[in-house]
């Protein structure tokens, strides 16, 4: 069953046949104490510390929040408030200047007859070792892994969907890491005791397909699902009603309707963690737009941003804008002092970006009614946010919109309507 509204942007997948490659180590690296949906992680190293790679140097601070730990090893030179991609202002960091050699934990581990351990020994493990969603949101993965006693998981969903133009690091992951991903689907299934497992596709990805399709034909349990392109379709809630319609109710969690769903990526983490004894200290990302070397890159949390200009040789004198993300939903960013995340999917470099610094009155052609896929009145939001009638903003559900960016993309009149909602969100809230 089809979820309603959305578009066909042009794809620009220019990146989708390329390896994944790695980068030398940077010598500095700056690790956000919030990369994760919930409070800051607590500091457990302090200046002048020497920690190894894979050593946990922050904790969660609550069950809503995530472990860190160092991607190399080296010394804590300080822990300073450094620009963070997506809060987009000042947040403390660990800054580790590496020592160049790479010494590793040991990274042996007993979990790796995972089926033999309860879910809440995984569930733990994986918490430990600072598991958190990587397509975006990076919402702790042990949360989703604990729903209450009375919410019975039947299906696990891994969402390979990738919709937002110029991303690939997904599509390189399904087919460099399908092994690991449909391992990792079976860690989490057994942690929830599902009873079916789903990868979703797009058809944009069919090298992605054919192998994981491979890799499943003897497991009964999980199925491979091909779907039509269409973005925004790798938001949780569109997805779950294209692939089991189901209505995830507004203001309500896929485990109201009996779903878990992840990134592919974080599965491929989560075997990582729970079978290789690793914690997230690297992730893929890809790296485009207007520059000559494009790719997929396996790179170590906290690089920042102007060590990966330099090391790829990005003129940024010809670069109107970088994005964090996708250029739907992805974060603007103004300096390369800016360190990459758990989160960050990709960085796109664009050299003839235009700022729309005026937009029209509406012209009320429900061009944004149509696309949205919330089936929210863009249109009225839109008004009524520009005239700060916040009581008339309030009816028109703000904060069911997934700030998918269909509205603002199809607008004639040019109008900044998720621009517009975002700070309608944040006015409410306040
Ligand atoms: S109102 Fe929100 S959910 Fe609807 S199209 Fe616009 S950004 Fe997407
Ligand atoms: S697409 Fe733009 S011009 Fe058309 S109804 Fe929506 S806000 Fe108005």
């Amino acid at each position: 069953m089809n979820f309603s509204g959305g578009i066909h942007p042009k794809e620009n997948k220019i990146t989708q046949h390329y390896r994944i490659g790695i980068l030398q180590i940077p010598q500095f690296v700056y690790l956000h104490l919030s990369q994760h949906t919930g409070k800051p992680s607590i500091p457990i190293v302090k200046t002048g510390d020497y920690v190894l790679r894979g050593q946990k140097i922050a904790q969660p601070d609550g069950l809503v929040s995530a472990s860190l730990h160092s991607p190399v090893s080296g010394k804590v030179v300080e822990i300073k408030e450094v620009l963070h991609p997506v809060l987009c202002k000042k947040f403390p960091a660990i800054v580790i200047e590496s020592d160049g050699h790479n010494k590793t934990i040991d990274f042996s581990t007993k979990y790796k007859e995972y089926f033999r351990f309860s879910a809440e020994e995984l569930v733990n493990r994986i918490k430990d070792l600072g598991i958190v969603g990587l397509g975006g949101a990076m919402f702790p993965s042990h949360v989703k892994l604990s729903p209450p006693r009375d919410k019975i998981i039947d299906y696990v969903i891994a969402n390979g969907c990738e919709c937002e133009p110029y991303l690939t690091c997904d599509d390189r992951v399904m087919q460099e890491n399908s092994l690991e991903l449909v391992e990792g689907l079976r860690i989490v299934m057994h942690i929830l005791n599902a009873l079916k497992g789903i990868i979703v596709v797009e058809d944009n990805k069919m090298q992605a397909y054919q192998k994981l399709k491979e890799k499943v034909s003897t497991i009964p349990n999980i199925e491979i699902k091909l779907v039509k392109t269409k973005y925004p379709q790798g938001a949780e809630k569109q997805l779950i009603k294209k692939v089991l319609n189901k209505e995830v109710p507004s203001g309500g969690l896929p485990m109201d309707v009996g779903v878990v769903l992840h990134n592919v990526a974080t599965f491929v983490a989560i075997y990582n963690a729970i079978v290789k004894g690793i914690p997230l200290i690297e992730r893929v990302l890809t790296i485009s737009g207007d520059i000559d070397r494009k790719g997929n890159f396996l790179l170590p949390i906290g690089m920042m941003l102007k060590d990966i200009v330099k090391m790829l040789n990005i003129d940024v004198n010809n670069i109107k804008k970088i994005i964090f993300g996708g250029p739907m939903m992805g974060i603007a960013q103004e300096s390369l002092e800016t360190p990459i995340i758990k989160g960050t999917s990709g960085i796109l470099f664009f050299s003839d970006y235009k700022i729309e610094q005026e937009y029209n009155q509406c012209i009320r052609c429900a061009k944004c009614v149509e696309v949205c896929p919330m089936k929210l009145m863009p249109n009225f939001l839109s008004l009524y946010i520009e005239y700060k009638k916040w009581d008339k903003v309030n009816i028109y559900s703000p904060f069911d919109c997934i700030e998918c960016g269909c509205c603002s993309y199809v607008c004639v009149a040019k109008r900044p309507i998720v621009a517009q909602i975002k700070y309608a969100k944040s006015i409410i809230k306040k």
